[in-house]
């Protein structure tokens, strides 16, 4: 713990403390990641991509901490619905809608689609912006297929139906470190974490 006298303070613009503990697994020590004040205002993700809402995100966080801010946004796209539901993916079945309405939804949507083009793929966007108004954003993506009834109980939202390249189980079905390790939010916060000592200049 001495060691770490000189750890930078970072806000992370959500206060999902899973997504909260995940990021400091990744970033490690040497930084002391804080969630988002309880008065700082809620964004609008009024991006068409998921690179303009993780930037709004992290942008609207370091102006309301005075602190350098990390952000994400992600979603599925899903090949058949030329991408969608996209950044829309969190309210697609309606704005009250919950994962499960959004799951069944896709399914539905799916149903006369066969299984040679039910490719699809969780998409992360991973941003950084200090108060200065340095930005960087990346992008990690985890391509796979999506099968016709849910499986597994891990995860969270489209986990259940999302059968990712190389494998036979869903996301839903993989342990949290199993889906860290391939994730497009694993995949993003690492690039992202990377990037952090220029951003900072340190
Ligand atoms: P966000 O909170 O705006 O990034 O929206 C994320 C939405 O995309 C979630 O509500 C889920 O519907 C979907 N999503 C993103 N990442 C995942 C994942 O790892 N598994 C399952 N669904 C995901």
């Amino acid at each position: 713990m001495n060691a770490q006298r000189e750890s930078v303070r970072i806000v992370l613009a959500s206060r999902n403390t899973a997504k909260l503990a995940e990021l400091r697994r990744i970033l490690g020590g040497g930084y002391d990641l804080l969630p988002l004040p309880d008065d700082a205002p809620d964004v609008a993700e009024t991006g068409g991509t998921f690179e303009e809402n993780a930037l709004l995100k992290a942008r609207a966080a370091a102006a309301a901490s005075g602190l350098t801010a990390v952000a994400d946004d992600s979603g599925l796209r899903v090949d058949a619905l030329n991408g969608m539901p996209g950044v829309l993916s969190a309210r697609w079945a309606g704005r009250r809608a919950d994962d499960a309405a959004n799951l069944e939804l896709v399914l539905d949507q799916l149903t006369d689609v066969p299984d040679g083009r039910r490719g699809a793929a969780f998409v992360c966007a991973a941003a950084v912006a200090t108060p200065d108004g340095e930005e960087r954003v990346v992008v990690g993506e985890v391509r796979g297929a999506l099968i016709r009834e849910p499986r597994g109980s891990g995860g969270f939202g489209y986990d259940p139906i999302f059968v990712p390249h190389g494998d036979t189980r869903t996301t839903a079905e993989m342990s949290a470190a199993e889906k860290d390790a391939i994730s497009h939010r694993g995949q993003a916060f690492r690039a992202l974490a990377g990037l952090l000592p220029e951003v900072l200049g340190s």
